[in-house]
């Protein structure tokens, strides 16, 4: 968040936020399903202006081998922005951000992986922001859920993301780049299609009062999101034909 006096810009015009949603709105998403040939499952979002795309591999064996668990498979997740991703040019490689990304999203998706299915091994998450425009976490995790499902991970339930956010006192659904920027607050979230929450962040100051409604809000747009990951799916899987099976009679 920057330091800068949020009553410099005009978060509302007419009742409606600069990019002429209202208060409770999603920016437009669109969800491609197995974009990537080599990976084994894969998923393109666009949440507004933010460009997305993961890229899931295995379960496949450890390297180094000493991380492997005896029980389960373990998860790992790399989120990361590529230089041009943003306006001011971000330096390449990991950094403190993009560490706490990482592991925030591991978290939120490791939950309803069925990792004991997989002892001994691992489940690989690459996540790369094309282009940044504020909720690159929420819509990383969008994409990484859906790629988890696209390379056939058995999972408990989906995992949706979404983030609210205050800006000149009003709780906001989805904050855009300046909304995010110039905001009093930001509050991602994460959570299975039941309303069970497995990412909670905040950042900046919410009443009790707004902090609810902000939870309330975000908890909402996440199931709106839900609904697109799962059309894209059946999208992308109702093309495919089912295999023909030749049952030749017993002689
Ligand atoms: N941002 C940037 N440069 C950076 C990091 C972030 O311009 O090095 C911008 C980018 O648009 C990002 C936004 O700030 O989406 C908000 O970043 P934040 O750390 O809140 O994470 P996000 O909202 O993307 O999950």
């Amino acid at each position: 968040m920057i330091d800068m006096d949020e009553n410099d810009i005009s978060f509302f015009k007419d009742g409606l936020r600069l990019d002429g949603r209202r208060t409770d709105q999603l920016r437009p998403i669109k969800i491609e399903v197995g974009v990537l040939a080599r990976a084994d499952g894969s998923c393109y979002i666009e949440m507004g202006g933010n460009k997305v795309i993961a890229a899931v591999y295995g379960p496949r064996e450890v390297h180094p081998r000493h991380l492997q668990e005896v029980t389960r498979a373990i998860v790992r997740y790399r989120y990361n922005m590529a230089s041009f991703s943003v306006e001011e040019r971000k330096r390449p490689g990991p950094d403190r951000r993009s560490y706490e990304l990482s592991k925030v999203s591991r978290e939120a998706l490791e939950p309803v992986i069925l990792t004991s299915y997989f002892p001994r091994s691992v489940i690989d998450v690459f996540v790369e922001v094309l282009q940044a425009d504020a909720g690159t976490r929420t819509a990383g995790i969008n994409a990484a859920a859906v790629a988890l499902v696209d390379a056939g991970i058995p999972m408990k339930s989906m995992i949706s993301a979404c983030a609210a956010g205050k800006v000149a006192d009003t709780i906001v659904l989805d904050p855009m780049k300046e909304e995010d920027n110039f905001g009093q607050a930001d509050l991602p979230i994460a959570m299975t299609p039941n309303g069970d929450i497995t990412l909670l962040q905040m950042d900046g100051n919410l009443s009790p009062d707004e902090f609810h409604m902000a939870v309330e809000m975000a908890m909402k747009g996440a199931r709106d999101i839900y609904e697109i990951q799962r059309r894209a799916l059946v999208e992308k899987y109702s093309q495919l034909e089912a295999p023909t099976v030749e049952v030749k009679a017993c002689e």
